[in-house]
C-alpha cells in the first residue's frame, strides 16, 4: 500500500503536461493542451490535458486520468511502478510499504530478499565471466562487444555443482531453492540450478533481476535452460529485453518479437534494439497488450521452418482480439535455416530491418493461411473457407481490419459483403478490447442530474446535498451521482481532493464513464469557475425538489388519457385537492 499522502504528494509535485508530453505531443490551446489520442486512431486532436486541474480526458475514446493514470494505461505499468516512475523523475525517496497484516509483511520480507537474492546472483556471474575465457570467446564468436555484453549484464556460471556457495555462504537457505538459483535434489542433496552457462538476467520493467536464462557451453542438454516460474518471476508476463529496448522501441514506433535472448542481444549489437524475447512460452495476451502499449506497431519475427509457422500462428489467434486499427501486427518468416541472431551476422541489421518492413499483415497471414487448406475453385472448397474463416473473423476487434478482412474474404469465397457477414454471424457488436470510441462522442444526457452530475466535479461534496430519493432511478447519470455520494462517503477528507486524486478515484467507478465525462465537460466544455457552479448546482438541486415526482407525473398520464383505474383517478384527485389546499 502506498500512503494516501505519499500520492497526494507526488501528484503535487508532478506536472501532468510534462510527463505526458514525454510520449504525446501536446500543442496549447487556451488554458488547456491538446494532442493526438494515444489511446485511439485519430486526426483531429481530442486528447485533452489540464494543467490547472492536473487530469487528462480524450473527448474520443473517453481515456481519463491523472498523471499516475497516464503512466500505467500508455507505459503499461502497474500502480506501484507507475507510482515509482513518477516518483523518481520527481526525485522523491518512495516510503517504505506498510503492510496490512504480518502475512503480508512476511511475504514482502521475503520478496525483497528475493530480489536481494537475484541481484547478488547476477553480480556473481558476471564477476565470473571476466575470470572465463572459453565463454568470452563464445561471446566474441558471436559477434558480441563487451559494451553490448554490460548492457545486458552476460554473465556466467561456472561448471560447478555448487558455485554459488561462493557468493552465499548461507547456501543451504531455502530462498535459494524459492528463486529457482538452486535445485533441491533427492537425499536433500543441493546443487546449482545453472551450470557451465552463459547467463542473461531476466529483468522486470522497472529492472529488478527477475530470473535468468542460460545456454550451454558445450554440448550439454538443454540449450536453452530458464529460471522456473517463482514467486518473482512468471513467464507469461515477461519479455526479455525490454528495459534495455525501451528508448529504441519509442524511437522506432515499432516493438520486434523474437524467440531467444540471444537474439535480443545480438539483434541489439547489430543496431536493431527494439527487440524483445518471449520466454520460452507461446506468445500469452499479456505479451501483446503489454507490447501494443508501448509501440504502434508489433512484429512478430519466427523461424521459417513448420514449428516457426506453428507458433506464429498462436501468436496470430492471441493478437485477433488485440490488434488495433491504428496498431498493426505483422509477422516476418526468415528463410529456412535461419534465426535473427544468425541472420542477422551474416546479412547485417539493414537487411534484416528490410525484411521488417515487407513483413506480412496480419490479415495477410491469416487469409494465407486459410486459403492453404481449402480449394477456392469448388463451390465445396469456398463454404468451407467461409466456415474456417468464422471464428477467426468473429474475434477480430479492431471495426476497421475487420471490415477489410471481411470484404477480402467474401470476394475469395465469390460471396457478397453482405452474404459472408451473414454466413459468418458478424452482425453482432465485436467485443472491443478498448472501450468504443462513440461511448464517449454519444450526445449529452438532457436531464437534471446529469447538469448536477457535470457540476458536482466543482467541489464533490456537494451531491451530498442531493436528496437520493429525488432522483430518477432508471437513468445511468442517477447512478453515477448515487456512486459518486458512495466514492466520497469512502474518501475521508473530501476538502482535500483534488481534480487529479478525483480522475483516479472515478476511474475505477462501475459509472466511470459517465463520472469522467462530467468531469471534462465541466473543465472543458462549461468552463464555469468554482463558484458559478456551486451556484448553479444549487438552482439544480432545488430543481429536482420542485420537480413533479415520477409516479404522479405518469399517474396524471393516465388520468389525461382516459386509462386510468377509478382507485388511480381517486388518488389523482385527492392530491390536486390536497396541492389546492397547500396553495398559500
Ligand atoms: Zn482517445
Amino acid at each position: 500500500m502506498i500512503p494516501e499522502s505519499f500520492k497526494q504528494d507526488l501528484l503535487n509535485r508532478t506536472d501532468i503536461v510534462d510527463v505526458v508530453s514525454r510520449y504525446v505531443q501536446l500543442k496549447k490551446a487556451g488554458a488547456n493542451f491538446l494532442g493526438l489520442c494515444p489511446f485511439h486512431n485519430e486526426k483531429t486532436p481530442s486528447f485533452t490535458v489540464s494543467p490547472a486541474k492536473q487530469f487528462y480526458h480524450c473527448f474520443g475514446c473517453g481515456a481519463h486520468g491523472n498523471a499516475i493514470g497516464f503512466m500505467m494505461a500508455h507505459a503499461g505499468l502497474g500502480y506501484v511502478d507507475a507510482v515509482k516512475e513518477l516518483a523518481s523523475s520527481a526525485g522523491m525517496q518512495m516510503p517504505e510499504f506498510q503492510p496490512r497484516s504480518p502475512e503480508e509483511a512476511a511475504r514482502r520480507e521475503r520478496e525483497t530478499d528475493l530480489y536481494a537474492l537475484m541481484e547478488r546472483a547476477m553480480e556473481f556471474y558476471r564477476a565470473e565471466l571476466k575470470k572465463a575465457p572459453r565463454a568470452i570467446d563464445y561471446l566474441k564468436g558471436r559477434g558480441l562487444t563487451g559494451e553490448i555484453a554490460a548492457r545486458f549484464r552476460i554473465g556466467y556460471a561456472p561448471n560447478d555443482w555448487q558455485a554459488l556457495r561462493a557468493a552465499f555462504p548461507e547456501y543451504e537457505d531455502k530462498a535459494l531453492v524459492e528463486c529457482g538459483l538452486v535445485i533441491q535434489g533427492e537425499e536433500g542433496k543441493r546443487y546449482d540450478r545453472f551450470r557451465d552457462r552463459v547467463m542473461f538476467p531476466i529483468l522486470s520493467a522497472r529492472g529488478a533481476v527477475i530470473g535468468f536464462g542460460g545456454r550451454v557451453l558445450g554440448e550439454g542438454e538443454p540449450k536453452y535452460l530458464n529460471s522456473p516460474e517463482t514467486p518473482l518471476f512468471e513467464k507469461g508476463r515477461e519479455v526479455y529485453g525490454l528495459v534495455q529496448a525501451r528508448d529504441a522501441i519509442r524511437a522506432a514506433g515499432r516493438v520486434l518479437v523474437v524467440e531467444g535472448y540471444m537474439d535480443v542481444v545480438a539483434l541489439a549489437q547489430f543496431g536493431v534494439g527494439y527487440a524483445v524475447a518471449t520466454l520460452g512460452t507461446a506468445t500469452t495476451p499479456v505479451h501483446v497488450s503489454k507490447l501494443l502499449r508501448l509501440a504502434d506497431e508489433l512484429v512478430f519475427c519466427f523461424d521459417g521452418d513448420a514449428a516457426g509457422r506453428k507458433a506464429a500462428w498462436r501468436a496470430l489467434e492471441v493478437s485477433l482480439p488485440l490488434a488495433l486499427d491504428n496498431k498493426p501486427v505483422s509477422f516476418l518468416f526468415l528463410p529456412e535455416g535461419d534465426d535473427p541472431d544468425s541472420y542477422v551476422r551474416s546479412h547485417g541489421g539493414d537487411a534484416l530491418e528490410r525484411l521488417i518492413r515487407e513483413a506480412q499483415t496480419l490479415s495477410g497471414f491469416l487469409l494465407a493461411e486459410l486459403r492453404a487448406q481449402s480449394d477456392l475453385a469448388t463451390p465445396e472448397g469456398r463454404s468451407r473457407f467461409l466456415t474456417a474463416a468464422k471464428p477467426h473473423v468473429q474475434r477480430i476487434a479492431a471495426p476497421g481490419l475487420r471490415l477489410q478482412v471481411v470484404k477480402q474474404v467474401a470476394e475469395m469465397a465469390r460471396v457478397s459483403q453482405e452474404e459472408a457477414e451473414r454466413l459468418m454471424e458478424l452482425r453482432s457488436a465485436p467485443t472491443y478490447a478498448r472501450p468504443a470510441p462513440q461511448r464517449a462522442s454519444a450526445p449529452l444526457p438532457l436531464s437534471l442530474e446529469w447538469k448536477l452530475l457535470a457540476r458536482a466535479f466543482a467541489r464533490p461534496e456537494l451531491v451530498l446535498e442531493i436528496d437520493p430519493s429525488l432522483l430518477s432511478p432508471e437513468l445511468p447519470e442517477s447512478q453515477a451521482l448515487l456512486e459518486l455520494m458512495e466514492l466520497l462517503k469512502g474518501a475521508g477528507d473530501t476538502a482535500r481532493l483534488s481534480d487529479s486524486v478525483l480522475a483516479e478515484l472515478i476511474d475505477k467507478a462501475a459509472h466511470g464513464a459517465m463520472l469522467s465525462r462530467a468531469q471534462a465537460v465541466l473543465n472543458f466544455e462549461l468552463r464555469l469557475g468554482e463558484d458559478e457552479a456551486v451556484s448553479e448546482f444549487r438552482e439544480f438541486v432545488g430543481a429536482l425538489r420542485r420537480r413533479e415526482p415520477e409516479a404522479d407525473r405518469t399517474l396524471r398520464q393516465r388520468v389525461l388519457k382516459g386509462v386510468a383505474t377509478p382507485d388511480e383517478r381517486r388518488r389523482f384527485e385527492e392530491k390536486m385537492l390536497g396541492s389546492l389546499r397547500n396553495r398559500p
